[in-house]
């Protein structure tokens, strides 16, 4: 069976009452449904207090964070540490994504530490990585992916393997209506998942790899159904109950 995660990356969006409202439409479209897809939504923080309300007792929605600091606590001013995002409720946390290494200097090597700090508080990761459209075009990818699985990874043990979830997102195609094609979608998922092999030996083939950049109700067919990718990790979509639903429906008719 095809392994299927849909996350929900809500960014700076949604008040507590917004984001309230987005949850009790998603949990109501999924009611009546047998899911065997995962299915995660990421809140702004102010959000997580009264959604682990919201959340409490269902079964079918976890929430994640969009960020943590990789050191538990101390003099890190507007910063929010693991154990505070774990109080809430939240399974999973996005670290690395391309915003956060774009406007906040987020490096592989502190992607790693976060990493490492989620697993041993025995929450998932949800790595995001991807190339720039100048990498692309300079057929760095593959070097460019590489060096962000190996560093992101760094010290991992393999028991660990079955927590972590890899994100995989050209940055180029991040919020910009532009999808990459089926072709390098797949081509670098396979890579990806060799990669995995390589650090993790055979545990490296349970790690999930979604693919991210604008995915929506149209698109997600045809990327979820291709052979490596085993969900998505989705932005502007996420923020319509309506088009988020309709993903986890594609995403469920294709396990
Ligand atoms: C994201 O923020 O991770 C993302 C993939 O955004 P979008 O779906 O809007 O491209």
């Amino acid at each position: 069976m095809k392994k299927m995660l849909i996350a929900g990356n809500w960014k700076m969006n949604k008040t507590v009452g917004e984001s309230v409202k987005l949850v009790r439409q998603i949990l109501s479209g999924l009611e009546k449904h047998d899911l065997q897809t995962g299915v995660v939504v990421c809140p702004p923080f102010t959000s997580l207090d009264e959604l682990s309300r919201v959340l409490k007792d269902n079964k079918k929605v976890i929430m994640g964070a969009q960020n943590c600091h990789y050191e538990s606590k101390g003099a890190f001013t507007g910063e929010i540490s693991i154990p505070m995002i774990k109080q809430f409720g939240c399974e999973y946390i996005i670290i690395g994504h391309s915003e956060r290494r774009t406007f906040f200097n987020e490096t592989d090597d502190i992607i790693n530490q976060k990493a490492k700090a989620i697993l041993q508080s025995d929450l998932s990761p949800i790595i995001c990585i991807g190339e720039t459209l100048e990498e692309r075009k300079n057929e760095k990818t593959y070097q460019v992916l590489e060096h962000q699985v190996k560093t992101c990874l760094r010290d991992i043990q393999s028991l660990f393997a079955e927590r972590i979830v890899i994100a995989y997102e050209p940055v180029w195609a991040i919020g910009t209506g532009i999808s990459a094609t089926h072709a390098q979608i797949q081509d670098a998922h396979e890579f990806i998942k060799r990669q995995l092999v390589k650090i993790f030996a055979k545990s490296g083939n349970s790690v999930p790899v979604l693919y991210g950049g604008s995915v929506n109700d149209d698109n997600a067919r045809s990327i979820l159904e291709l052979k490596d990718v085993n969900g998505a990790l989705i932005g502007g979509a996420s923020l319509k109950a309506d088009v988020f639903l309709s993903i986890i429906y594609t995403a469920q008719a294709l396990i």
